[in-house]
């Protein structure tokens, strides 16, 4: 095999290829274009519409969308009742947001750490960590495998917490025949650019519970109800709308609807391609020792939102880094997801500490996001295969 580009062979390609990339076709273009030219630009029809089709796709009852995933996570935690001094049990292993939530709410993050197979967050340790300040647990679905939702449910049904998925990667997956989103008592989604499905930006609430649903509505939208049997007095008149929470303005545009509803229906394809690509690659990497293949439980069916590759630096004279950058080299650009929450100044002024989770902490020295997205063309996978091979044979101790 030739030698990797960084030390001086031919690049596996000339073209650079990324980590992710959303997919927009005409009739994408369309439906967004037809809202412009429509009545409503926000609080119209598609908003409802997109609420409905997510309730469809998901089996849960209620959904409530929302500017993005990172408001989902604060309504979901404020709905939840989450307050100043209570604890968020959530794994380190996942986008700020995760946690950033607990704080909003005046809330303490604490991490749990990761099962070192799955890289989800490990029931057995969120069971460890839960007292009486416990009153939710954040667990994400980290690359869209699903958490071990029969373990969490019972634990927190047990010890009176609530359960809320960060099912940001999630959209597609199912969880013991059960799509994610009908399961937890509430699952968040993201459709930021590099999710499965995206409206630009957008997130959503999921829910089977009616407590939580009517919460969610208010504080998407500043408290402000209009139904009359909310309010404490009787209207002025047929203007007349009641503040009786404390609300944000986390509200969609129709402009978002329209083309997360345009994207949705395009999810069995999407879904379908991911798994194509995540074969290929698992198949092309159980067959170097150098590499550890991310563990899959047999109750996910899982579309992957994001293929991880873990070297293991027993087996590979380079590290994460060098081997990030021989990928590079080879036109091939990654990513990283993630760095530990708790390394992050803003939690270690906190007074959180490296150690926490050494799980966690290990599998970030070894993780590298490949490219993985439905437009990616069967020679594009090639490339990756061939790059990642060369560099992990070349490298191998
Ligand atoms: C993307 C993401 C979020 C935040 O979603 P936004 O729509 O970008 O606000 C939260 N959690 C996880 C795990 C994510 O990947």
């Amino acid at each position: 095999m030739d030698k990797p580009a960084i030390c001086g062979g031919t690049p596996i390609r000339d073209t650079k290829i990324f980590y992710g990339h959303q997919y927009i076709d005409d009739a994408d273009i369309q439906v967004v274009v037809d809202v412009l030219k429509s009545d409503y630009l926000t609080c119209g029809p598609k908003i409802g519409e997109l609420e409905k089709k997510l309730c469809e796709i998901t089996g849960a009852k209620h959904a409530v969308v929302c500017s993005n995933g990172t408001a989902a996570l604060h309504m979901a935690c404020q709905a939840a009742g989450v307050a100043p001094g209570d604890e968020v049990i959530t794994t380190p292993i996942t986008f700020a947001a995760s946690a950033n939530c607990a704080l909003y709410c005046g809330a303490i993050p604490v991490f749990a750490d990761i099962n070192e197979e799955t890289y989800n967050i490990d029931p057995a340790n969120v069971e460890a960590l839960t007292c009486k300040k416990t009153k939710a647990v954040v667990a994400v679905d980290y690359t869209g495998q699903s958490v071990e939702l029969d373990r969490l449910l019972a634990h927190c049904r047990k010890n009176n917490l609530v359960l809320i998925e960060d099912g940001a990667h999630v959209i597609g997956t199912s969880y013991n025949g059960k799509k994610n989103g009908s399961i937890a008592d509430m699952t968040t989604l993201s459709f930021h650019p590099v999710k499965t499905v995206t409206g630009g930006e957008g997130g959503a609430v999921l829910t089977n519970n009616e407590e939580y649903y009517r919460k969610l509505l208010l504080y998407r939208s500043h408290g402000i109800t209009r139904d009359v049997s909310l309010m404490e007095n009787e209207p002025d008149g047929p203007w007349y709308y009641e503040q009786i929470a404390l609300g944000m303005n986390y509200r969609m545009t129709d402009m978002q609807a329209a083309l997360i509803i345009s994207q949705l229906d395009k999810l069995p394809v999407f879904s379908a391609r991911r798994k194509e690509i995540v074969k290929a690659y698992d198949e092309a990497f159980q067959k170097l020792p150098q590499l550890f293949v991310q563990k899959e439980i047999p109750q996910s069916d899982t579309t992957r939102h994001l293929y991880i590759l873990r070297i293991r630096p027993e087996k590979l004279s380079i590290d994460r880094k060098q081997f990030f950058e021989a990928l590079a080299a080879e036109n091939i650009c990654c990513n990283v997801h993630y760095i530990p929450t708790y390394y992050f100044p803003y939690y270690q002024k906190l007074g959180y500490k490296r150690g926490l989770c050494p799980k966690a902490e290990k599998l970030y020295e070894e993780i590298i996001s490949l490219p993985l997205y439905y437009g990616m063309t069967d020679r594009d996978v090639k490339d990756v295969i061939d790059a990642v091979t060369r560099i992990a044979v070349y490298y191998q101790k």
